[in-house]
C-alpha cells in the first residue's frame, strides 16, 4: 500500500516566499506520486498563521488551481509551533504520513524522498538534520550551537541542528495528540514520543525571499520555552544554591563568633551577620523545595502520556492495521 503523504507548511506573512516555493513543493509531491512512491491523495497542506498580507489569498488562488494544495487558516497569529501543529492535527485524520517543512525554502527538499525511504524502511519519525551552517550567520551559528548545548545541559532532549523539518508517522502524530501541554516545543517533544527513528542529513539554503521571523528577541523567547517547557532542572538548581547558599552561611556564623570572642566587633554585629547569614541560605532553599513541588505541579498539568506501547505480538502496527 502506498502512503498518502501530507507536506505540512506554516506559513505568516510570505507573500513574497509562497508564489516561488509552493510550485517546488507541489513538483516534489507529483514527482513521488509519478514514481509510485505515495498515493495520489497526498497533498501540500498550508496553514496560514494569521497572515497580515495577501498570503492567505494566495494559497486559496493555488488550492483552486491544483487540487493536490490545500489550505487551513488560524483565526489569528499564534506562532510558529502552534501553526505547525494545528497543520499537524488537521492532517492526521487524512493522511498516512506529515512531512512538516518552513515555507521559505531554506531546507532541501529532495530530503523528502529519503524520509519516505526510510519511513518505509520502517522508521516512524525521520529527523532532518542539516549538515552544515554554512549559510547562517556567524551569530545565528553559535548562538544555535549554545542553545543546543544549554538544552542538553538543561534536561531536554533534542536532535543537533534539527529544527522542524521532518516525517511523522500516523501513529506518532496519534501519540503527540496526547500531549496536553499548551506550550509547546515540538523539537523536544517529539524524541519523547520514542519509536524507531532516524535523521536524514540535507544542506541548509539562504532564504529565497522575504525576511526570518526570529530575530533575537523571539530566538531568545524559543530557548527559554524551550527550557522551561520541557525541564524542570532550573528548579533542582535552587534547591542546590540554596543548601550551598546555607553551608556558606556556617563560615560566615563561625567568623562572626570568633570575631566576636576576638572582640574585633561593635556590639550586635556578630548575632546580626550569623542571622542573616543563616536565613539567606535557609529562604533559597525553602523557595527551592516549594519549587521542587511546583515543577511536580508543571510536569501533572501537562498529563503527558506515562507510556505509549510501540508492539504487541498479536497486532503489529499500533491501531492503523487494516485486518
Ligand atoms: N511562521 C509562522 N508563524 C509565525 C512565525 C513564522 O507560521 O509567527 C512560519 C514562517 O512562515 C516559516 C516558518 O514558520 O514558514 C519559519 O519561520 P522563519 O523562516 O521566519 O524562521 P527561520 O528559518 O529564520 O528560523
Ligand atoms: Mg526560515
Amino acid at each position: 500500500m502506498t502512503p498518502i503523504l501530507y507536506i505540512v507548511i506554516p506559513c505568516y506573512n510570505e507573500k513574497d516566499v509562497l508564489p516561488q516555493t509552493a510550485p517546488m513543493f507541489l513538483e516534489k509531491l507529483k514527482g513521488l506520486i509519478d514514481r509510485g512512491e505515495i498515493d495520489d491523495l497526498s497533498r501540500v497542506m498550508f496553514v496560514n498563521d494569521g497572515s497580515r498580507d495577501e498570503t492567505w489569498n494566495i494559497i486559496d488562488e493555488l488550492s483552486k488551481s491544483d487540487d493536490h494544495y490545500v489550505g487551513i487558516s488560524l483565526s489569528r497569529n499564534r506562532g510558529h509551533q502552534n501553526a505547525l501543529l494545528a497543520g499537524l492535527m488537521e492532517a492526521k485524520e487524512l493522511c498516512d504520513i506529515t512531512v512538516s517543512i518552513d515555507c521559505d525554502g531554506q531546507d532541501d527538499i529532495n530530503a523528502i524522498d529519503e524520509m519516505v525511504r526510510e519511513y518505509k524502511n520502517g522508521c516512524d519519525i525521520v529527523y532532518g538534520v542539516r549538515n552544515s551552517r554554512k549559510t547562517d550567520t556567524f551569530f545565528k551559528r553559535n548562538s544555535a550551537q549554545v542553545f543546543y548545548k544549554l538544552l542538553k545541559k538543561m534536561g531536554a532532549e533534542v536532535v543537533y541542528n534539527h529544527a522542524d523539518y521532518r516525517l511523522l508517522s500516523k501513529r506518532v502524530l496519534n501519540e503527540l495528540a496526547n500531549f496536553k501541554e499548551v506550550n509547546i516545543y515540538l523539537r523536544g517533544m517529539i524524541p519523547l514520543i520514542g519509536f524507531k527513528s532516524t535523521n536524514v542529513y540535507y544542506e541548509r539554503n539562504e532564504r529565497i525571499a522575504g525576511e526570518s521571523h526570529y530575530p533575537l528577541k523571539k530566538m531568545l523567547k524559543l530557548a527559554f520555552d524551550g527550557i522551561t517547557s520541557l525541564s524542570v532542572k532550573p528548579m533542582h538548581m535552587i534547591t542546590v544554591i540554596g543548601i550551598i547558599f546555607m553551608l556558606c552561611s556556617c563560615v560566615g556564623i563561625i567568623w562572626s563568633i570568633v570575631s566576636y570572642f576576638a572582640k574585633t566587633t561593635v556590639a550586635g554585629w556578630s548575632s546580626i551577620i550569623a542571622i542573616v547569614c543563616f536565613f539567606g541560605g535557609a529562604q533559597l532553599f525553602a523557595i527551592g523545595i516549594i519549587g521542587e513541588y511546583i515543577g511536580k505541579i508543571y510536569m501533572e498539568t501537562k498529563e503527558r502520556p506515562k507510556f505509549i506501547v510501540s508492539e504487541r505480538t498479536w497486532k503489529n502496527n499500533g491501531d492503523n492495521i487494516v485486518d
